[in-house]
């Protein structure tokens, strides 16, 4: 058993599991969190339910919390940072920051999990209009909705009867750097997709996508089901365009199964905005100087 604690930083899904296997193993764990409460992106993005039993994504948190909560080998530290470290497994010297000052810690090893922000749908792929249109909302706002017990078009509070999902945005895509597929945003949206089918029966529910990646359990207990028992419809297409007409919002694309331009009319759009990493990912990187390869100009060229 080493003698020095280890250090997991970031108390999201990610670290709260990792502190739970190792104090499991009997191992002493200081969790930092730069937030004042555990629990990470599902609860600071007020996540309405978790798949695949779509349970409450608090009581899920809640949970991992729980398991971590009152262990002595457990040493939490919230509203804390790391802003410098020195030396490397299994003796390094880490300088936490809080309100009230610094200190100085010698651990063991440390486990990186600052984990992810969302992306933000107006910063480069302006054509969908998040910031333009009050009907146009994202993965996340659709859980805030659904959190409230509710689904209804944001511009005249009424229940929609047409909505679709664009899949991929701020993912996939060369042309802002970030090549990477974000992996969760096709479960989301399908989860999404169900619920509202749940929550409003007569409303009509489109996927847009390149290709969905419906990673694990997702595809039969997330991705059929929504086809046959919930009818969603799913469309291989590009969406490169949305304007306003009357009072409704004007989808032009291209239907890329039939090969045709498509032109459809929604209540509400739903970009599936993918993961960034997060400011604390960026910076724990530089502190443990750690590789940083999800950017296009690392990444080896494709050219011969
Ligand atoms: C809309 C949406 C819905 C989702 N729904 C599901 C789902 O149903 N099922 C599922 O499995 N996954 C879902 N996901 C994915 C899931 O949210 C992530 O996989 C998960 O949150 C990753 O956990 P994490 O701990 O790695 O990162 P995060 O949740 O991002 O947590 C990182 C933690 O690190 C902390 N931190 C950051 N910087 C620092 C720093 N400098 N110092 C100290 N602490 C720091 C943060 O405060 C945070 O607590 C969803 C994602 C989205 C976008
Ligand atoms: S929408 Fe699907 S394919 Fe696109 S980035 Fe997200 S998970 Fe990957």
């Amino acid at each position: 058993m080493p003698e020095l604690p280890i250090l997991v930083i970031g108390g999201g899904p990610t670290g709260l599991e990792a502190t739970r296997g190792i104090s499991d193993l009997g191992y002493q764990v200081i969790l930092v969190d730069k937030a004042e409460v555990l629990g990470g992106n599902p609860i600071s993005g007020d996540y309405a339910s978790i798949t695949p039993q779509l349970r409450s994504a608090e009581d899920s948190m809640n949970d991992m919390i729980a398991a971590i909560t009152d262990n002595p080998l457990v040493d939490q530290r919230l509203a804390t940072t790391v802003v410098a470290a020195q030396g490397a497994a299994p003796a390094l010297k880490v300088t936490l920051k809080n309100g009230t000052g610094e200190e100085v810690l010698d651990v063991g090893s440390v486990i990186v999990a600052t984990g992810f922000q969302h992306f933000d749908p107006g910063k480069e792929t302006q054509m969908y209009g998040y910031y333009e249109f009050d009907d146009v909302i994202t993965l996340v706002d659709v859980e805030r909705m659904l959190k409230g017990g509710t689904f209804i078009r944001p511009s005249t509070g009424e229940k929609p009867k047409q909505v679709c999902f664009i899949q991929c945005v701020g993912s996939r895509d060369r042309q802002i750097g970030n090549y990477w597929c974000s992996k969760v945003c096709c479960g989301v949206a399908t989860k999404e997709a169900i619920e509202i089918r749940q929550m409003v029966p007569d409303c009509r529910v489109f996927v847009f996508y390149i290709d969905m990646r419906m990673y694990g359990f997702w595809e039969d207990e997330l991705y059929w089901k929504a086809q046959e028992d919930y009818k969603v419809n799913f469309i291989r297409g590009i969406v490169t365009e949305i304007t306003k007409r009357g009072d409704s919002l004007l989808v032009k694309g291209e239907d890329t199964t039939m090969g045709r331009p498509m032109e459809v009319l929604m209540d509400v759009v739903i970009l599936s905005i993918g993961m960034e990493p997060s400011e604390g990912s960026k910076e724990m990187a530089k502190i443990f100087d750690i590789p940083w390869s999800h950017t296009v100009s690392s990444r080896p060229s494709a050219e011969p």
